[in-house]
């Protein structure tokens, strides 16, 4: 049994084909949705041929409908690949790199995959090089070597986590293909619908489907997109022999979740706008880390690379680490938790982990905005910095 995938005109838009994509061939009686399929292995004689389904570390039909739909909107032409978690695709991707080989990565990225590759160093499989990725002169001279070895891989994640950091993508990719290195772009801030890395000279995407694509903070998933097909297939083999491979229940979820991507990000990036400019005002916070803010320092390239600016805001809150922790634990609203891109506004204090580069500031908030009413949002964060800050 092979995949039907749905044929549509090539020119909808992301936010129709966030709801048209991966939709069961259109017979009578069939139905709407893509169906969940529990089996761990498919009926087969003879010699078993690629395309096979096989067995199910291989493949899933419920995967396909979404690994499609996700290359459709990141504009892949070869279908994406889904991952038990973003971390499993972390570990695929970085596994592209040769023995002995560099990865440039930056020194904000996502932590647990600076904690992979930092740890995956540690044992000489490759060198790290970490950079600032927002300055274009430092990255360059860490892909060409400048003297010693040139680079393998370049790891793009714009914005930065937590920084939020703007990498000039387009430029950077330029710079890495010239030295021959691949470049995996994390894409999970921004979503394909903000920021299309592939078409700025990515050869990789990635994301924490996790987050904003499954959208309800019910899901871990990951995914990678790439149009080369060497690359897909190294990628594949990587899955299917290490076995980080997405639960069916999970792939229907995320695809359910999917459908309304588009209505979640125009919201959500709507409410991170004005939250952004009413805190950049506000008495209790002494800066505002956003793209979308004019005075940002990553707002130009921002406004070059993607749509819109996301939803992911930082504040320092005025005072220390202590001050920062009272205004979390004075919210009633926002949900203090880790994680981000659910419907769910979510807010915590990053370096309450042991983890987090002492780079990033302990008075440092991270905002992911949801959904809800932007007034409600703004309120009760007014009054948790009010509150709080004042007494101090
Ligand atoms: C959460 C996240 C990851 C890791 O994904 P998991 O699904 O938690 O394994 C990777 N990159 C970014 C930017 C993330 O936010």
């Amino acid at each position: 049994m092979t995949h039907q995938p749905s044929s549509h005109p090539d020119n909808l838009h992301p936010d129709t084909v966030v709801v048209a994509a991966g939709r069961p061939a259109r017979e009578h009686d069939a139905p709407v949705n893509p169906p969940i399929v529990l089996s761990s292995t498919y009926v087969g004689t003879g010699t078993v041929v690629d395309g096979d389904r096989a067995y199910g570390r291989y493949s899933n039909p419920t995967w396909d409908p979404l690994e499609e739909a996700l290359s459709q909107l990141e504009g892949a032409t070869l279908p994406g690949l889904i991952f038990s978690s973003g971390l499993a695709a972390v570990s695929a991707a970085l596994s592209l790199i040769p023995a002995g080989g560099i990865l440039v990565m930056p020194i904000h990225s996502y932590q647990g995959a600076l904690v992979m590759a930092q740890e995956l160093e540690a044992k000489g499989l490759f060198t790290l090089r970490t950079v600032d990725i927002a300055n274009n002169d430092e990255v360059i001279a860490a892909l060409t070597g400048a003297g010693e070895k040139a680079a393998d891989m370049l790891w793009l994640e714009s914005p930065t986590n937590p920084m939020l950091e703007v990498a000039d993508i387009h430029g950077l990719c330029r710079s890495a293909q010239a030295v021959g290195a691949v470049v995996v772009t994390d894409n999970t801030f921004s979503t394909p619908l903000v920021q299309k890395p592939l078409e700025l000279g990515s050869d990789i995407v990635l994301h924490s489907v996790t987050k904003y694509l499954s959208g309800h903070s019910d899901v871990i998933m990951g995914a990678l997109l790439t149009s080369n097909p060497e690359l897909r297939n190294a990628l594949l083999h990587h899955r299917s022999i290490h076995g980080a491979i997405a639960g069916p229940f999970e792939a229907w979820l995320a695809l359910r979740g999917l459908r309304t991507l588009a209505l979640r990000v125009e919201r959500s990036q709507a409410s991170a706008m004005e939250l952004a400019s009413r805190l950049d005002a506000h008495d209790g916070v002494s800066r505002v880390l956003f793209p979308g803010l004019p005075s940002d320092p990553g707002h130009l390239r921002a406004q070059a690379q993607m749509t819109g600016f996301g939803s992911i805001l930082c504040i320092e809150v005025e005072g220390g680490e202590a001050v920062a922790e009272a205004v979390v634990e004075a919210l009633r609203l926002w949900t203090p938790a880790t994680s981000l891109g659910g419907v769910e506004s979510l807010i915590e204090r990053r370096r309450r982990h042991a983890n987090e580069p002492i780079s990033v500031p302990a008075n440092l908030l991270r905002l992911s905005v949801g959904i809800e009413n932007v007034e409600d949002l703004w309120a009760d964060l007014d009054q948790a910095l009010t509150t709080v800050t004042a007494s101090e």
